[in-house]
């Protein structure tokens, strides 16, 4: 049985009522949320999020929680040619992320492709073996063209690479694969990119489901609505159907109401269910089922 989890990123968070009524009406199992960007939180502010977080998995409200890094935690190379000052960063928001009780931290990768790989997975290694937590690291793709996650090939490599070392796996942002260059547009497609870069997919923890606003490979990060963008509905299905483990999909869509939001969860639940139909009518013994925990 495949169960796929689906959410959102929750911008209004910062009471337990608002997190609770917002999870019921949309009836998400998971979600996404930053927390403050720069500096770490406070004593106060973690107990805050830590009671919360705690409280909505006791109760069984929702499955898993994310959080995301601000861009000034993302992976990258420093003036001086090292990235030992960003894993040092990322090692207290993990341990942070870790503390207040998430599943997963994600950090954008905008390492320039030209920096070897096996130097980040040195200073890595050098920087998080003794770190003690549940917390997955999730590194995501991004836009930036001189980055080494916006190659399929190399970031494919980097990932196989940096977990042999630690066990690192991978936000997929979907917006982002296509302004890359992936246009995504067919189950074929889908699979063959799956086949030829096994590491991203086999780690692939999380998705960041999104449309796009913009068109495949103008390098713009420009996400859109589920469905209104130039993915659209068909693209966002065939991404789906190469997903088997019981992996969560979030949506990080542009500012919006709170109808709009809906609108975006219905969307999604229905990308779901299209590609349920679908593996029906191949006749495949997989079924995909949306699971309520209310
Ligand atoms: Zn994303």
């Amino acid at each position: 049985m495949i169960i796929f989890m689906i959410g959102i990123h929750l911008r209004l968070t910062n009471d337990m009522e608002s997190i609770r009524k917002c999870i019921d009406e949309l009836q998400i199992d998971c979600f996404q949320l930053f927390l403050e960007p720069h500096h770490g939180l406070s004593m106060k502010r973690k107990l805050h999020y830590r009671a919360i977080f705690s409280r909505l998995k006791k109760e069984k409200l929702v499955q898993k929680i994310f959080v995301h890094s601000p861009d000034s935690t993302a992976l990258r190379v420093s003036k001086n040619g090292s990235t030992i000052p960003s894993w040092k960063k990322i090692r207290y928001r993990l341990q942070e992320a870790d503390d207040l009780g998430a599943d997963g931290l994600v950090v954008h990768v905008n390492i320039d492709r030209t920096f070897p790989i096996h130097a980040v997975a040195e200073e890595m290694s050098e920087i998080l073996y003794d770190i003690d937590v549940h917390c997955d690291l999730l590194l995501e793709n991004t836009v930036l063209k001189k980055s080494i996650s916006a190659d399929l090939y190399q970031f494919n490599l980097f990932i196989k690479r940096l977990h042999e070392k630690y066990p690192v796996y991978v936000c997929l942002d979907t917006a982002h694969l296509f302004a890359v260059g992936y246009s995504c547009s067919s189950k074929d497609e889908m699979k063959e990119l799956k086949s030829k870069f096994p590491s991203i997919f086999q780690h692939t923890k999380l998705v960041h489901m999104n449309d796009s606003a913009v068109e495949c490979g103008s390098y713009t990060d420009h996400h859109s609505h589920l469905g209104k963008g130039f993915l659209g509905r068909g693209s966002l299905g065939a991404i789906v159907s190469v997903f088997s483990q019981n992996i969560p999909f979030i949506t990080e869509t542009p500012k919006c109401d709170f109808d709009m939001q809906k609108e975006n969860v219905e969307t999604l639940n229905q990308i779901m269910t299209g590609n349920k139909l679908d593996l029906d009518e191949l006749g495949s013994h997989a079924k995909i089922e949306r699971v309520f925990y209310f």
